[in-house]
């Protein structure tokens, strides 16, 4: 019998490096699987859609929140983001854990919708640092940007919701932290009993 896969949360401030990490923990780990969020807002340079994102118009994200199709779904700087159930649950189900990188309103709702999710915020250290990484990354406007450093401080004051925090100092240190957690994960008493059967 397949043993059902663990959904994870990752969050964290735009720009802190979740979409960097994830891609270094996807390597790093066996039976992981990055969920594709939907999203109205405008693919950036070298994002490919459905890969990064499934890229959608504002009309079909609504038909997707009408129709029940999304495990969570927000509002974030003027653009909706959202995850669709189905390849969650078929993921789970065939024994891959899941990580959803998504902000600390979806991240609430998937924590209410299904209690075992494990959470996990990142930051880069500091709020300099942060304002360094989102001008580097060359892909928002200053009002953009600006836009999303405030957003940021709201999203730290949430953390508490989260089980674990890794600082994104070196990107391999963190995956290494991230891997560590869900490894740690597998290892627990209730997912090992069967083999004392
Ligand atoms: P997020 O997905 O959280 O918005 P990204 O992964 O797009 O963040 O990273 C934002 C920018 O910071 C990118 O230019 C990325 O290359 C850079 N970055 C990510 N992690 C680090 C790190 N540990 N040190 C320095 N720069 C980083
Ligand atoms: P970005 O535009 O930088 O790719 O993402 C902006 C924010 O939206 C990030 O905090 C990211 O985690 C979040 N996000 C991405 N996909 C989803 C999603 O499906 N649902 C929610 N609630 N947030 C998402």
């Amino acid at each position: 019998m397949v043993q059902r896969g663990k959904l994870y949360v990752i969050s964290g401030p735009s720009g802190a490096g979740k979409s960097t990490v994830i891609a270094r923990l996807l390597k790093r780990l066996d039976m992981t699987y990055f969920s594709i969020s939907a999203t109205t807002r405008e693919p950036r340079r070298g994002e490919r859609d459905g890969f990064d994102y499934n890229f959608v118009k504002k009309e079909q994200f609504l038909e997707m929140i009408e129709k029940d199709l999304l495990l969570e779904w927000a509002r974030y700087v003027n653009n909706y983001y959202g995850t669709p159930s189905q390849p969650v649950d078929e993921k789970l189900a065939e024994g891959y854990d899941v990580i959803l990188d998504i902000e600390t309103q979806g991240a609430a709702q998937v924590m209410t919708k299904r209690p075992d999710t494990i959470g996990m915020f990142l930051f880069p250290g500091s709020f300099s640092e942060l304002e360094n990484r989102l001008r580097a990354r060359g892909s928002d406007s200053e009002d953009k940007i600006q836009k999303r450093l405030i957003q940021a401080r709201k999203e730290c004051e949430r953390v508490g919701m989260y089980s674990y925090v890794i600082i994104n100092d070196r990107v391999e240190t963190a995956a290494e932290e991230a891997a560590s957690i869900i490894i740690a994960e597998k290892c627990r008493t209730a997912n090992r009993l069967h083999y004392f059967k």
